[in-house]
């Protein structure tokens, strides 16, 4: 993520990355409060382009506010601050990693008065890689939707991403797919997730899930070329009627699923509506999609 030359964006300051140092009291490390963002910058024909700058930071302000964390930045200070990371570190694209934390010496449990905000960018592949997934339903459910603000991008969330991936992987799978606390599918620990049957495509409305931009997006690029997205409720059981599936996520973009648990795809990823809307996605945010949405 970093080496000695990297320059990362700390209060008001570009810096050294291997300068910017965290208080072993700050409140944000005991109890995970801090939310963040994941952004991408890609080479485009018109210079490099942060994708979907403002989503990114409205959300970054939502999940803010959704917390009780101050940010002092707006929408396009933060889009401009990002713009000049990527010329400082040379970086056309990038992965870029906003986040805002309550880095005072605190070990009470109220809201902060004043945050700190972290912007860094590096080189990343897509997160999950190229190749089709092999999905788990999970054991562990996404959080209540009553007990954390989950449309929020909080730190403390990622500790269930964190333990349902890795649970995935030591039973031999490629990555979790979790329910929500009525059973019904939710999401990947990163990342939404879809379904194709019949030509159309699913997946689960707001409730229990982020409200991914990639999502987002995707279902935009569907509905542009014609496809019907069902926005609905499904349990796992559905899914053993499904043709084909895939995951979006800004770090991943645009994934084929293989299988979820035994049951495999019938239909090769490479011919589903995933691949086709991933060459779509490749190309908007590469800025040769025409006519641009
Ligand atoms: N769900 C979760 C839990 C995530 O962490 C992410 C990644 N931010 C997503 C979905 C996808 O969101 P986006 O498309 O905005 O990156």
């Amino acid at each position: 993520y970093f080496n000695s030359e990297t320059i990362v964006f700390l209060d008001g300051q570009f810096v050294k990355a291997t300068a910017a140092t965290c208080s072993a009291y700050a409140q944000t490390l005991h109890y995970g409060y801090s939310v963040f963002e994941g952004i991408r910058s890609y080479a485009t024909p018109a210079g490099t382009h942060v994708f979907k700058a403002k989503e990114h930071y409205e959300r970054l302000h939502y999940s803010c506010k959704a917390v009780g964390l101050p940010l002092a930045y707006s929408v396009e200070a933060l889009t401009e601050l990002t713009y000049q990371l990527l010329e400082e570190n040379n970086l056309q694209d990038a992965y870029i990693r906003p986040l805002v934390y309550a880095a005072a010496p605190n070990m009470s449990l109220t809201e902060a008065r004043e945050s700190s905000l972290l912007l860094a960018a590096w080189e990343w592949g897509k997160y999950l890689g190229d190749k089709t997934l092999r999905l788990m339903v999970s054991p562990y459910e996404r959080p209540n939707p009553k007990a954390v603000p989950i449309e929020a991008k909080v730190a403390g969330h990622y500790v269930n991403s964190i333990i349902a991936s890795s649970d995935a992987k030591a039973k031999g799978y490629d990555e979790a797919l979790l329910l929500d606390m009525n059973g019904f599918v939710a999401e990947g620990p990163g990342a939404n997730f879809f379904y194709e049957k019949d030509g159309e495509l699913f997946t689960a409305p707001p409730g229990s899930i982020l409200r991914g931009i990639t999502r987002n997006t995707i279902l935009t690029l569907a509905r542009e070329a014609g496809i019907t997205v069902h926005e609905r409720f499904f349990t796992p059981d559905t899914l053993r009627e499904a043709d084909a599936a895939f995951m979006t996520g800004t770090a991943a973009e645009v994934i084929g699923v293989q299988s979820v648990d035994e049951y495999v795809f019938p239909k090769p990823y490479e011919q589903s509506l995933g691949a086709f809307l991933a060459g779509r996605y490749t190309e908007l945010v590469t800025g040769k999609l025409t006519p641009a949405l």
